[in-house]
């Protein structure tokens, strides 16, 4: 974790470990915002690079050659990182609201989740048929379907709906797997079918004639079966229907197709386009708000339509922080203009791939070898994290240039003050009676005086003929998740409880928090005492008072009785 010297100012949240967060993260780390508080709030851990996504399939690349570890990179970037779902947008609070824990404030917010498969729209889909994204759930499903394919002993058919870049190249890349794997066997690899089925006219039907020419010719040479003007309409247990009439056998179906928005988005109020997705201007910024940025493929670019490409998404990354860096000192963002045409390295699972650029195209090992070498150089900028010189680091950055009111100026200069200790580095009790007021912990009748009508001490009566059991511990911030922090000091300081065999009937915290503007700090010890207070609540043991100070880092310590 690094910590800052600085005060907390603003509050950027990065919802989504896609492609142009990770640019974003990187970018923010080489050059840092002193007073900027940045979180990351991701459902991945480890976030997959989409350009290398078939060869990991194919076999060619390990699991973690593909995929970005995210809580690295977001503590490179000084940056909290909250492995967690968004839910929805309280925009009138500004606030990220979260499954299962507190919601999450921004001043800024940017949006980079991707896009999902729509699987609702079809009947019987999202019971019977695997959707590529997220690639998480994705995976594991992959990893079943090579189990059972080594387990084989009679024919087996594998559907892929979706005749785009996508659906070509997992088609390619799993046929040319899970062969292998049979051939490895000793068993018979002509047992696998392979069908590829797309509504459209053609496959690829935004790439050039020659290069669908070219795949058409490859699926054709390894017998993959290829139906257009084939839309799919229901999925059954082993078979899908067209909406013609015509029936396919399918043992295992892959969905790549229908991609939209998340429901979530609906409930925002945020312009949506006709498949979900957030409208964005050309600064990336959403129409109706111009706090809230969106990139990738969930973002609907207005000017002009844009492919849902990774390539895209990682290009969005640096505009992207160029605007939010703007934004953030109140100065006018600037366009983002992407290019018309692109390369698309398009692969076919053998280690050999096809280039699309406009109406060019070619192909060849070499090709494959080009688009190797150009992803390892991508992935290398995310897992050889250069060494932060100590000058270069967040905690040394230099006097804040975001842009504050009066009052909070006031607020950042007498946090800067309060950093040397003085009036004891006590938040202030507004803050206080606004956090502590909106925690709910058990009322216990062997608490006289708690955090119900709190008062200068806690008063609880031990019960006759019981001893008490006192137990303190107190913890620096090991992760910067406070609420998880909150729930781990909670968990500790119980167990020593049990440990000695005895019940846990109250407890008081002593926590320390960075300083900040004011909502900033209230909100830090909200977030850990929530955490504390529900491992607490469950063990039935009521926290009744504690003490709270601003420190260099967040820590929490608690003390319990019996
Ligand atoms: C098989 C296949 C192969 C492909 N190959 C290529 C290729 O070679 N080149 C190319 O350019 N494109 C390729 N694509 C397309 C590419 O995958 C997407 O365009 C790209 O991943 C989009 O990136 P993104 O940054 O928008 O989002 P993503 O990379 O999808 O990242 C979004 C992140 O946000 C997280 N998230 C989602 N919802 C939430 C939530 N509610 N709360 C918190 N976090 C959330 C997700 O877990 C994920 O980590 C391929 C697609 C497929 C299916």
């Amino acid at each position: 974790m690094q910590v800052s010297e600085q005060p907390i100012l603003r509050d950027l949240v990065l919802v989504g470990g896609g492609h142009s967060h990770v640019v974003v993260l990187r970018m923010l780390a080489m050059q840092p915002e002193s007073g900027l508080r940045i979180t990351l709030i991701c459902t991945d851990i480890d976030t997959p690079y989409s350009g290398m996504l078939p060869g990991y399939i194919s076999g060619h690349y390990s699991f973690d050659e593909v995929h970005i570890d995210l809580g690295r990179l977001a503590s490179f970037a000084g940056a909290r990182f909250i492995h967690g779902e968004v839910t929805g947008l309280d925009r009138s609070n500004q606030r990220v609201l979260m499954k299962d824990r507190p919601s999450v404030p921004y001043d800024l917010l940017s949006i980079n989740i991707g896009s999902t498969p729509n699987v609702r729209q079809v009947k019987g889909a999202q019971a019977h048929a695997v959707p590529v994204k997220p690639i998480a759930h994705f995976n594991l499903r992959w990893l079943n379907l090579l189990e059972r394919v080594r387990l084989l002993r009679d024919r087996f058919t594998i559907a892929v709906v979706g005749g785009g870049a996508g659906g070509v190249e997992l088609v390619l890349s799993m046929q040319y797997r899970l062969r292998s794997e049979l051939q490895k066997l000793g068993r018979n690899p002509d047992w696998l079918h392979f069908v590829l089925l797309t509504a459209g006219d053609s496959i690829l039907p935004t790439h050039n004639a020659g290069v669908r020419a070219r795949f058409a010719r490859v699926l054709k040479e390894r017998h993959v079966a290829v139906h257009t003007r084939a839309e799919v309409h229901q999925v059954a247990p082993g078979c899908l229907h067209t909406r013609d009439g015509r029936t396919f056998d399918a043992d295992e179906t892959m969905w790549v197709t229908q991609a939209g928005g998340p429901a979530w988005l609906q409930g925002t109020g945020l312009a949506l386009d006709e498949h979900g997705f957030v409208k964005v201007n050309d600064r990336l910024q959403t129409l109706d708000d111009p706090k809230i940025f969106a990139a990738g493929d969930v973002a609907s670019f207005t000017n002009r339509p844009l492919e849902k490409a990774g390539v895209f998404a990682v290009r969005m990354g640096p505009p992207l922080v160029k605007n939010l860096r703007l934004c953030l000192r109140d100065q006018p963002t600037v366009a983002f203009n992407p290019q018309r045409k692109w390369l698309a390295l398009i692969s076919t699972g053998n280690r050999y791939a096809v280039a699309s650029r406009g109406s060019i195209g070619f192909a060849g090992t070499w090709v494959w070898s080009w688009k190797d070498w150009i992803d390892r150089r991508f992935m290398r900028q995310f897992t050889e994290l250069p060494d932060m010189a100590p000058g270069a680091a967040p905690s040394a950055a230099p006097a804040s240039s975001l842009a504050l009111s009066a009052e909070e100026s006031r607020q950042a200069i007498s946090a800067i003050a309060m950093r040397c200790g003085g009036c004891g580095a006590k938040v202030g009790a507004s803050i206080l009676t606004r956090a502590l007021g909106s925690l709910q912990p058990v009322e216990r009748n062997d608490v006289l005086i708690g955090l119900h009508s709190p008062d200068d001490a806690a008063v609880v009566r031990v019960p006759p003929g019981k001893a008490m059991v006192h137990t303190v511990d107190f913890f620096r911030s090991f992760i910067d998740d406070p609420y998880l922090f909150g729930k781990v000091a909670a968990n500790h300081a119980l167990g020593d409880i049990f440990a000695m065999g005895a019940e846990p009937q109250s407890a008081t915290a002593i926590a320390t928090v960075p300083p900040g503007l004011e909502s900033k700090v209230e909100d830090l010890l909200l977030q850990m005492m929530t955490g504390a207070v529900e491992v607490l609540n469950a063990a039935g043991c009521a926290l009744v008072g504690g003490h709270t100070g601003e420190g260099r880092e967040l820590g929490v310590s608690s003390f319990s009785v019996q």
